[in-house]
Formats: structure tokens, C-alpha cells, sequence
């Protein structure tokens, strides 16, 4: 990769775009199919060995490799914010994120599970690795998603070769660099390319398992290119999260809570709030609590001090949110906030917090994926949960209460994979994540995100 003019190591590259100023200050090679093949053919080398090492050897690895990109993180983090436009204090909070999740990850067990121990038969479900793993990434996270990836194929016993988005390469391409210092040649492979890479990688007959984050329509192409060797898939695809407010919150004291549920990462969150349904008693108060609270946020260049949002990460976003937001303003919406932004050729959109919405506005249905909140009031538990699951999307829900208990049963019949309570999104690397109906299938995380990069095998003696 080249990096502000530095000589470039292949012939053909794709350009790498700051948001904060809408230009190209880096460029990446552009993986051609002939190098996927040879990287393909390396990670089937290199799994031969690798999958031979014990657990423990190749967990002591991957903590090596966690703490390489602790060592890392002074030259990680201002590539994450000039590649994805976020402040560099979040850049920082996504390597931390990232570190966390991947050591949690690393504790997990993978020991055989006994089914049955008797003086005749002994049966035991064993979990083997799979092979090569592909793993394609968005371009909103790129190294907490890159190493949601890196750490469970590999640990499970599986090379990989990743490929991050077009948009964000940078910084994953650094991951690729610091795991040569700790993994043997071939189990961790980063290529860069555009999105027919990502098309090959899922036709390939060398890969047996995909590992896709991304929009749900791609998911679905993924899918239906997945099919020729039928590969293993994990798929987490977008949101179109709901949040109910009940009656009995305090709006004062959530009210920062509810704006960053939407808002952080300058709303570029899979599972984001991005519909609240809100109590008609307290619906005037949470408007006005979120109001004064969005005023005092900031929205700023990543690079600059004491800034809260940066940019929309790409054009083709901007053009898309805005849109949106102009066509729902023209079918009748209320912009009850809207922002100013820093002035100059930056992808910066205004925060704006849209109400009188109705439910077959592009703004209400499809996944925004930017600065934008909508908040409809309701009147009872019942037509609120009709309102929150009336969507093609099952990622993560919330429901807001001063009585959590209340809150857990209105919760449990959210239509997602995550219910959360007074809190949105909830993750931890333990606890699987992962959504439902258009959101995807499979999880990440956990012991049941580890054993997703594996096959089971039942092995049945009879003495
Ligand atoms: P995208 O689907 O456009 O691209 C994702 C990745 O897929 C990129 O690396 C891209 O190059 C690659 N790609 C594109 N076309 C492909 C194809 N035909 N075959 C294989 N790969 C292909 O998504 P995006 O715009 O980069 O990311 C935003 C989306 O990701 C949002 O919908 C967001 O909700 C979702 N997301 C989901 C999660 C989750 O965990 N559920 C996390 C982060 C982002």
C-alpha cells in the first residue's frame, strides 16, 4: 500500500478516500483473481500444519497476536480515522473494543463434549476446523469486524484469507502485517480489492467458509455465489433496530443514552437505534431532552480536537441518506433537529432527528445508515412491538424503563436477535451476537461464534 504519495508496490490500486475532506490520500493494490488463487493455495499450505497444532499453542498465538496490536495501536488508530472519518478518540475506542472482544474470544473452550460414557461405548462431538475461511468486512468498523474474524478461524484451527471493504483497507491491511511477525507464513492472509474480489472469494472451490459482514443484499449475493461448493456461512447483515420508550422513563436521564444508541459512529452501526417508538405521555419530554442533548455534540474533521462525529464514510452513502431524509421531508416528515456541519468538501450530514413519519417512508423500512433518527409516538405495549417488528430486519431491540422487569417482558417479544433493556446496542464476547429474518444467519462471538468455524464430528468407539 502507499500511503500520501509513497510509491505504490503494484501496478493496479484502488484509491483510498478521507471523508473528512472527500479526498484520495492513499492508494491499495487491487487484488487481481490469479493472486487470490495463489493466496488461496498459500492458506491451504499453511492450514496442513496449522490445524495440527494443539489448541493451546495456537491460543498462545493469537494472544500474541492481540498484544502485537496493543503495541500497534499509535500507528492503527490515525488510519482508522483518515480510512473511516471517525474521531481519533474512537479510533482509539475501537482498537480498545477490539482488543477486548478478541482476548474474550481467545478464552473460550472448545473441549469435545462427552454424549455418552458407558463400559461399552464411548461417544464424543468433537469440533474440527474447516479449511481456508473467507472473511469479508464492512467498512464502518474495520478492525473491531477484521478481528471478530482473525481470531475465532484461526484459533478454531483454520487459515484465512480476509478481505477488507474497498473503502477502509488501510488499517487491515496493517493487521495482515503485524500477524506475519506471529502466525506461520500462510494462516493470516489480507488481500485488497474491490467488490468482485469479494465475488470470487465466495465461488472459490479452495474456500470452504465465508464469514461475511455487510448490507443484506450483498449477504444475499454471498449466499447464492456460496452455494457452488456449498461453503459454510456466517452472515451478519444489516439492522433496522427499533427502541420503545415506555411510559415511566425519566427523559432527562436517558436522554444521552438514547442519542448515542443512534448516533455513535455517526450512525454507521449495524445495530443501531434507528427507529424509536416512543410513550405519548412522555414523547413530548424525549424530543426535548434529545434536542437539547444533540445540541451539544460535535461534529468535526476525525483529525481535530475535542469532536464527538465525524463524516458519512463514503459518497454513495451520502447521496443515499440524504435522499431519504429530502424524500420523507417531501411525503410530510417534521425535522424536529437538524445540525449544522463543518463547512468545506468533507462527507459531513447533518444530525437530524425526523418525526410524523409514516411507516412506508424509505426513512421508516429500509436501513438508514447515517446521522438520522425517526420517533413516532404510540399508545400501548401491543402496537408498539406491531410498529417495532414490522420489519424486514431482526438485528438487535430495546425497550427503555425505569422497571427493568417490566421492560424484560416487552423485550422477550421483540422480533431480533438481540433484546436489550435501558441499554442499545449490548455485546460482549461471551455473549453471541448475531440477527434473525433479514439480518443474517449464524452468530459471532462466544463459544457458539467459535464453534461457527468449525465442523462437528462424532466419534463413536465401541470397546
Ligand atoms: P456491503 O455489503 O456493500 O459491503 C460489504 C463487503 O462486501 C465489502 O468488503 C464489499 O467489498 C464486499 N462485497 C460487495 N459485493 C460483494 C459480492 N457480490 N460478493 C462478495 N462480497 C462483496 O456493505 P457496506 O456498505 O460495506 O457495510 C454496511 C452494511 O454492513 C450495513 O448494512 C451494516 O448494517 C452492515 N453491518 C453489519 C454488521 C453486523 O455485525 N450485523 C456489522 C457491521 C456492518
Amino acid at each position: 500500500m502507499s500511503i500520501d504519495g509513497e510509491p505504490a508496490t503494484s501496478t493496479s490500486t484502488l484509491p483510498v478516500i478521507d471523508p473528512a475532506v472527500a479526498a484520495p490520500f492513499a492508494c491499495v493494490p487491487d487484488c487481481t483473481r490469479e493472486q487470490l488463487d495463489a493466496t488461496v493455495a498459500a492458506a491451504q499450505r499453511a492450514f496442513v500444519t496449522w490445524s495440527d497444532e494443539s489448541f493451546e499453542e495456537r491460543r498462545r498465538l493469537v494472544n500474541a497476536f492481540i498484544e502485537r496490536v496493543v503495541a500497534d495501536a499509535d500507528a492503527l488508530a490515525p488510519l482508522i480515522t483518515r480510512e473511516q472519518g471517525k474521531p481519533l478518540v474512537k479510533a482509539r475506542g475501537e482498537i480498545n473494543a477490539a482488543v477486548f472482544f478478541a482476548r474474550g474470544y481467545a478464552a473460550v473452550e472448545l473441549a469435545p463434549e462427552v454424549l455418552r460414557d458407558t463400559p461399552q461405548q464411548r461417544v464424543e462431538l468433537r469440533r474440527r476446523p474447516l479449511g481456508v475461511v473467507g472473511a469479508i468486512t464492512a467498512w464502518n468498523y474495520p478492525v473491531l469486524l477484521a478481528m471478530w474474524k482473525i481470531v475465532p478461524a484461526v484459533l478454531a484451527g483454520n487459515t484465512i484469507v480476509l478481505k477488507p471493504s474497498p473503502h477502509t483497507p488501510l488499517a487491515t491491511l496493517r493487521l495482515g502485517e503485524l500477524a506475519q511477525d506471529i502466525f506461520p507464513r500462510g494462516v493470516v492472509n489480507v488481500i485488497s480489492g474491490g467488490n468482485a474480489l469479494g465475488t470470487w472469494m465466495t465461488e472459490h472451490p479452495g474456500i470452504r467458509k465465508i464469514a461475511f459482514t455487510g448490507s443484506g443484499p450483498t449477504g444475499k449475493r454471498v449466499m447464492a455465489s456460496a452455494a457452488g461448493n456449498l461453503k459454510r456461512l456466517t452472515l451478519e447483515l444489516g439492522g433496522n433496530d427499533a427502541g420503545i420508550v415506555l411510559d415511566d422513563v425519566d427523559p432527562v436521564r436517558i436522554a444521552g443514552d438514547l442519542f448515542w444508541a443512534k448516533f455513535s459512529n455517526c450512525g454507521q452501526v449495524c445495530a443501531a437505534l434507528k427507529r424509536m417508538y416512543v410513550h405519548r405521555s412522555v414523547y413530548k419530554a424525549v424530543c426535548d431532552e434529545l434536542v437539547k442533548f444533540a445540541a451539544t455534540v460535535k461534529m468535526g474533521g476525525g483529525m481535530e480536537e475535542g469532536v464527538d462525529i465525524g463524516p458519512i464514510q463514503n459518497r454513495m452513502q451520502y447521496d443515499l441518506v440524504r435522499a431519504m431524509v429530502d424524500e420523507a421531508v417531501a411525503g410530510g416528515a417534521k425535522v424536529l433537529y437538524r445540525s449544522g456541519v463543518p463547512s468545506g468538501p468533507g462527507l459531513f450530514l447533518p444530525i437530524t432527528i425526523l418525526t410524523d413519519v409514516t411507516p412506508s417512508m424509505r426513512v421508516v423500512k429500509e436501513e438508514v445508515f447515517g446521522p438520522v433518527l425517526t420517533i413516532t409516538p404510540f399508545d400501548d405495549e401491543d402496537e408498539a412491538l406491531r410498529l417495532a417488528n414490522d420489519s424486514e430486519y431482526g438485528l438487535g431491540g430495546s425497550v427503555w424503563s425505569s422497571d427493568a422487569q417490566r421492560a424484560a417482558k416487552v423485550a422477550s417479544r421483540l422480533d431480533s436477535g438481540g433484546a436489550w433493556v435501558n441499554q442499545h446496542p449490548a455485546m460482549g464476547p461471551d455473549i453471541p451476537f448475531g440477527g434473525v429474518k433479514g439480518s443474517g444467519i449464524g452468530v459471532e462471538l462466544g463459544r457458539l461464534g467459535l464453534e461457527e468455524y468449525t465442523s462437528i464430528q462424532v466419534l463413536n468407539v465401541k470397546f
